[in-house]
């Protein structure tokens, strides 16, 4: 009936005059007797807008006139959708500029811009458990880590399709009798296994409570699959990157413990006290170094074998850090010998500390098969002014330690110069 309303009408009639003006120019074109195609967007009379090609064919009459046009129109809405929306795909999955994280939302965005549907999801499906990860919603009604069972879901025949699946209108379908239609009264859906790594991680889906105007087109569900390659993708990258930050942690964990007494080794602790002697500058808070090494453990070696003192400098570190705040420095720098930053603590308090450390030792680093007791010799240097690295500070605590085991070991000597004298007086007991 509408075609036959439409003979004997002129055609630029049909639509506004903007549009009018546009046809009459094509129109014209081809009565000249060459052959016109244009694309062109269209309000049509039922109030939806419609991307068109016309293309224009002149009729010629016996004379070489042109006295009609065959024109034929071609409604390409969804070709040019799909155009735009494979190009946007296209420019996202290939961007520098967002993390993983940010694709796989704008890929969801982009599903729904493109469907004209509320509702993006992707789940994370493990036996019966359908879990949310992602959502696009209005209002951001959906929420991630929200949790359906999977057979309320329409997701459960994707999967066992092992295919996109889609309805435009469920209640006049076999969706109808699904358990999702049931309770969440979804009419329209689309939805796309999502493989990682070959292997069925969960699904990416769009859906409306609303019956959709157009049913879904062979080239929403070729989208839809698109969809899904790329997030599988996306993801299955992010758990790479993910494995490769784990293992590389791993590694600078492995790479700056001593195996022996699990503390800092020394390179490591020789690189954080770099980084605390950069703070102890722009901060101007005190900074105490303190060198430490177990007394007459030679003897300990030579009398009781290899094996007890390595188990002597395990509990000796043991002991060590157990008494230390998270923000101290403390580690192994040599065979017997420790090295112990305190944090924002200047010379008078860490006396008190290191007096304390020593004590410590001597009650709770004990073996009852060594004879002798273990106790250790400790030189504090307090980080002055003038340093701008470690080298000195350190270099000036175990000046300090020298004079602690000259004086005859097991005690805490703080370095206040370079002579002797001042090694003597600061010597405790
Ligand atoms: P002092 O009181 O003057 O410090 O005497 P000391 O015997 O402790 O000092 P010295 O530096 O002469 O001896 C340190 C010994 O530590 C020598 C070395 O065989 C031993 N040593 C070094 N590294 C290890 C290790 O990893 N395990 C064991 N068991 N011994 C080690
Ligand atoms: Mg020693
Ligand atoms: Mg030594």
């Amino acid at each position: 009936s509408t075609a036959d309303k439409l003979v004997g009408t002129r055609l630029r009639e049909q639509f506004p005059w903007k549009e009018r003006e546009f046809l009459k120019s094509t129109l014209e074109e081809a009565k000249k007797g060459d052959k016109v195609s244009v694309e062109t967007s269209l309000h049509f009379p039922d109030g939806i807008r419609r991307e068109c090609r016309f293309d224009c064919n002149p009729r010629f009459n016996g004379d070489g006139g042109v006295d009609g046009l065959v024109i034929l129109v071609t409604d390409i809405t969804d070709r040019k959708r799909s155009e735009r929306t494979l190009a946007e795909l296209n420019a996202l999955t290939s961007t520098r500029e967002l993390s993983h994280e940010e694709k796989i939302s704008e890929i969801l965005r982009l599903g729904c811009e493109h469907f004209e549907l509320p509702f993006g999801i992707i789940s994370h499906v493990l036996d019966d458990q359908y879990t949310i990860t992602h959502a696009q919603s209005p209002d951001h009604t959906l929420v991630p880590g929200t949790v359906f069972s999977l057979k309320d879901t329409y997701c459960i025949q994707t999967l066992k399709a092992e295919a996109p699946l889609a309805t435009a209108h469920a209640s006049e379908s076999d969706f109808s009798r699904h358990p999702c239609y049931q309770i969440f009264k979804l009419e329209t859906y689309i939805g796309a296994p999502l493989l990682v790594d070959g292997v069925v991680h969960g699904t990416i889906n769009f859906s409306a409570p609303d019956i959709r105007k157009r049913p879904f087109s062979a080239a929403d569900i070729q989208i839809v699959r698109q969809f899904a390659d790329w997030i599988g993708y996306e993801i299955a990258r992010q758990r790479d990157h993910q494995a490769l930050m784990d293992a590389k942690t791993n590694l600078e964990r492995v790479a700056s413990t001593d195996d022996l007494t699990e503390v800092l080794n020394r390179r490591a602790l020789l690189e954080q006290a770099e980084r605390e002697v950069q703070r102890f500058r722009r901060s101007k808070q005190p900074l105490t170094a303190v060198m430490l090494d177990i007394d007459h453990f030679k003897q300990i070696n030579d009398q009781h074998g290899h094996a007890t003192g390595d188990a002597v400098l395990k509990k000796f570190a043991q002991t060590v850090t157990s008494s230390l705040r998270a923000v101290d420095i403390f580690g192994r720098v040599g065979g017997e010998e420790f090295c112990l930053i305190l944090h924002e603590t200047g010379l008078d308090k860490a006396l008190v500390a290191c007096e304390r450390l020593r004590k410590k030792i001597i009650k709770e680093c004990q073996f009852e098969e060594i004879g002798q007791t273990i106790t250790c010799s400790m030189g504090l240097a307090a980080a002055e002014r003038e340093d701008v690295e470690f080298s000195p500070i350190m270099q000036k605590a175990d000046t300090a330690l020298y004079a602690a085991k000259a004086a005859g070991r097991n005690r805490c000597v703080c370095y206040e110069g370079e002579s002797n004298e001042k090694f003597e007086r600061s010597v405790l007991s």
